[in-house]
């Protein structure tokens, strides 16, 4: 087989700067060791996210100058509508400024006091949403998902029976909703398997409890399905997209993501009156119904870029890049998650520095060392982002401490990509020299994006 190569050519680059070591350590004590306090241009290769970091198509970019401003009833807004709903097969549309704007209205609706949703993993600002509305966030990943070693096709799937116990202790009233995350973005953005989302949907369906796709990499899940689930090989990644949705009430997704977009999100439903809610809700906090917090071109970027992103070459390069990195670093030795997600690799921290425990943030160190080394980016997923602390003020982890090694869309080639995998593996030959962290502020919610550390 010959090489996958970039479906495209580049008709314009962007510099990036080259700082020194010395210039590294200045920044990184600077930034309290958090690379979210960072200066971007301090930042050789940026793997912080694949959200909202993608390069735009030449189509993607002319559709912004098409973009209709119109305050009600834009042009844009009806070519959007169109491309969400020909994937969706939803009856309302409403565009949002970003994926967490649709979790907070729908969180505002069914959420509070006394509710539960559960979820297969929550990602963080799904989670922060629940809980800020008084509802309780619970995951259910299956067994395997939560073995970081463990090679299996679908890690990224919801433990039904767990569900099923949850929704008979806890009453099917006191549950709204429950939402599936596909790809399973804190989980290892591993794929869930269409047996699995319409496994759920019968159980759902009989407790007559709404499924909602939180849908933000549709696209990279379709894909895994396409190549690894029997009986779909021959379908196209629209076929299978369209099938997953067909098992979905609702859906909130973040067009940073599978859109290919820099901004931009939506929440689509099915329900009239639930419809009617939101987008009273919507013109409080986004804007009117048909822009709803976007400018009418990037409602035009969206369309468009729904529209790439389900065209099988680039959905084999993406794939394929991203496994590309998982390969040389598990050839190298570095433990990952395996096998490698859909948007990013994910570094097994409890593997890769077993003596610095979870409450000295392992992940963290390994942030803070691949930006010193080599000026990237990455960020913890683990006790950083998920930890919380117990009645005793001793903190609880989540299972896994991971390093996530996101890779922006259509942005980085395969030499900068071989240059990330030359940094890890040369942290990970002098691990035993790395160090713990502690935390010295945070805030109440969503701490990571914030906090400040000191080295132990
Ligand atoms: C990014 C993301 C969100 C939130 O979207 P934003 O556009 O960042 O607000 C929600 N869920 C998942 C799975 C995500 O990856």
């Amino acid at each position: 087989m010959k090489t996958i190569i970039e479906p495209f050519k580049i008709k314009s680059v962007e510099p990036i700067r080259f700082t020194t070591q010395k210039e590294r350590t200045r920044i990184l004590k600077e930034a309290y060791y958090n690379p979210f306090l960072i200066r971007a241009e301090d930042v050789l290769i940026d793997l912080l996210t694949d959200s909202g970091t993608a390069a735009m198509s030449a189509k993607q970019w002319a559709g912004m100058m098409e973009g209709d401003e119109s305050y009600a009833g834009a042009r844009s807004f009806f070519r959007f509508e169109a491309a969400v709903k020909k994937i969706t097969g939803m009856k309302f549309i409403i565009p949002t400024h970003q994926g967490r704007a649709a979790e907070k209205i729908i969180f505002t609706l069914i959420g509070g006091k006394g509710k539960y949703i559960p979820n297969n993993t929550h990602f963080d600002t799904t989670r922060a949403n629940v809980e800020f509305s008084g509802a309780e966030a619970v995951d259910f990943p299956t067994e395997e998902g939560k073995q970081p070693e463990v090679i299996a096709p679908f890690k990224g799937d919801m433990d039904i029976p767990a569900l099923e116990n949850f929704i008979k202790k806890t009453g099917a009233k006191n549950i709204p909703a429950c939402f599936i995350t596909v790809t399973n973005n804190s989980g290892g953005g591993q794929p869930v398997s269409m047996k699995n989302i319409r496994d759920t949907k019968t159980l759902l369906r009989k407790y007559n409890i709404p499924l909602f796709l939180d849908a933000c990499r549709f696209a990279e899940n379709a894909f895994f399905i396409k190549k690894r689930e029997r009986g779909y090989a021959d379908k196209s990644p629209l076929q299978i997209a369209q099938e997953m949705f067909s098992y979905a009430d609702g859906v909130t997704m973040s067009a940073k993501k599978d859109a290919i977009v820099n901004m931009g999100g939506f929440l689509a439903l099915n329900d009239d009156t639930l419809a009617t809610n939101a987008r009273n809700l919507l013109i409080i906090t986004e804007g009117f119904p048909t822009y709803g917090g976007l400018s009418g071109r990037d409602l035009e970027a969206i369309a468009q870029g729904l529209e790439e992103v389900l065209d099988e070459h680039y959905l084999t390069y993406r794939l394929r890049s991203v496994e590309y990195l998982g390969n040389k670093l598990t050839d190298a030795g570095v433990p990952i998650l395996q096998p490698p997600g859909g948007h990013a690799i994910y570094i097994d921290a409890k593997n890769f520095l077993p003596h610095i425990p979870p409450n000295q943030y392992p992940g963290q160190a390994i942030v803070a060392e691949l930006y010193q080394a080599g000026g990237i980016r990455s960020v913890e997923i683990g006790s950083v982002m998920f930890g919380k602390y117990g009645k005793d003020g001793k903190l609880i982890s989540p299972p896994m401490e991971l390093v996530r090694l996101a890779i922006p869309r259509r942005v980085y080639t395969q030499s900068h990509i071989d240059y990330v995998s030359e940094v890890v593996i040369e942290v990970f030959q002098r691990r035993n020299t790395l160090k713990g962290y502690k935390i010295t502020y945070e805030a109440p919610q969503l701490r990571h994006f914030t906090a400040h550390f000191k080295m132990m």
